[in-house]
């Protein structure tokens, strides 16, 4: 099997231990004479899975008893509209940071239902850091407020959570969930599109705390209430049965290798020394503030942008893939997710030195 390193920003690569071994249980799965593919999502085969894969994802993350996990589709774009569609007529209102890219997306999908207040923004910034915690203007009668944890595009991570008080924090997680551990009882709501850390694309993870669910009006549609899913167990209609199989997989594959600490120490040391590479060379730069650098997303820029093709083909021919930066700032990505290897980064920083030596 020739992998190469794929450094997309989602999908994204996956473990390719977790690779062979869907590869192995593809036609049969443990004897079962079928797929997953092809199992009932109500029959018990599938209800083993499924039941184990949230049960790993609890002991991952140390989920409290009074959050729920649902298993949707529809990725984090549709939590943009469902969020606000639950939460949001508990007061009419709520608070927004806008730190990059996928904030705003959010912003403009809640400004549909109720009053948006933009308590923090880094815009003028170029979005370049987080917003100092202490300067935040929260509204007390929020109904939540919510934050883009990790900026995909931007590189943009924050350092910690803003204290809310009472009103619960709403987390876009997509790019940084299970990449360390994290506080959930801090989060009211956590959602995830799981294509970057979780699994392949069509599941969506939403971790609700119990007393967020119910809270919709009537006229939400059944399928954009948290209630509907929480009441079957994610099986009102039919899920994304593979993709959350595959993301399982995913989950005993972190537990295999140590959990979360260990995730997060490898994924500190990957991201550590891409940085120290960029910031070590007068070729290359980031120019996001050290402090708010993202552990997953590494974007970069080369000195004369006229190389840019050029660094992406000879990139392309030693195996370190889809490395061009998002259409909106240009440059380079490397997205370095939990099953980018380390030898995936230290191919591309020898390929970043050599590269530099012949163009600077
Ligand atoms: N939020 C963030 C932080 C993202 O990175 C992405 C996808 N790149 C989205 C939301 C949108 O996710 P989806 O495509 O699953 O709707």
């Amino acid at each position: 099997m020739t992998r190469v390193f794929n450094f997309s920003a989602g999908p994204a690569m996956l473990p390719t231990e977790v690779i062979e071994q869907a590869r192995q249980e593809m036609p049969d799965w443990h004897g079962s004479g079928m797929s997953v593919m092809e199992m009932s999502h109500r029959g018990k085969e599938f209800m083993s899975i499924a039941e184990q894969a949230e049960q790993d994802l609890r002991d991952l993350l140390a989920i409290p008893d009074n959050y729920r996990v649902l298993f949707l589709q529809g990725g984090a774009s549709q939590q943009f509209a469902m969020v606000p569609l639950n939460l949001m007529g508990r007061s009419g209102k709520a608070d927004y940071a806008n730190t990059g890219a996928w904030s705003k997306k959010a912003i403009a999908e809640g400004r549909r239902y109720g009053e948006v207040h933009v308590c923090a923004s880094s815009e003028d910034d170029g979005f370049n850091s987080v917003p100092d915690f202490a300067e935040w203007e929260l509204s007390k009668d929020a109904a939540y407020v919510h934050i883009t944890p990790n900026e995909t595009i931007g590189g943009v991570e924050y350092p910690g959570l803003p204290d809310t008080g009472d009103v619960p924090i709403v987390a876009d997680m997509s790019s940084t969930i299970l990449s360390r551990p994290i506080d959930v009882s801090r989060y009211g709501i956590i959602y995830a599109g799981a294509q970057k850390n979780v699994g392949p694309a069509g599941l969506t993870l939403v971790i609700v705390r119990d007393d967020l669910i119910g809270q919709a009006a009537d006229s939400v549609p059944a399928m954009l209430n948290y209630k509907t899913h929480a009441d079957a167990g994610s099986m009102y209609n039919t899920p994304p049965t593979y993709a959350w199989y595959l993301a399982g997989l995913v989950f005993q594959w972190i537990k295999r290798r140590g959990g979360l600490e260990t995730m997060g120490d490898i994924n500190r040391r990957k991201a550590e020394k891409l940085y120290a590479a960029i910031d070590g060379s007068d070729f290359y730069a980031n120019p996001v503030r050290p402090e708010h650098r993202s552990w997953m997303n590494v974007p970069f820029t080369l000195k004369d942008p006229a190389l840019d093709p050029l660094f992406l083909e000879g990139a392309a021919e030693r195996g370190l893939k889809t490395l061009k930066g998002h259409r909106s700032v240009g440059g380079m990505r490397a997205s370095i997710y939990n099953a980018m290897p380390e030898e995936g980064v230290d191919a591309l920083i020898a390929y970043m030195d050599e590269f530099a030596k012949q163009h600077g």
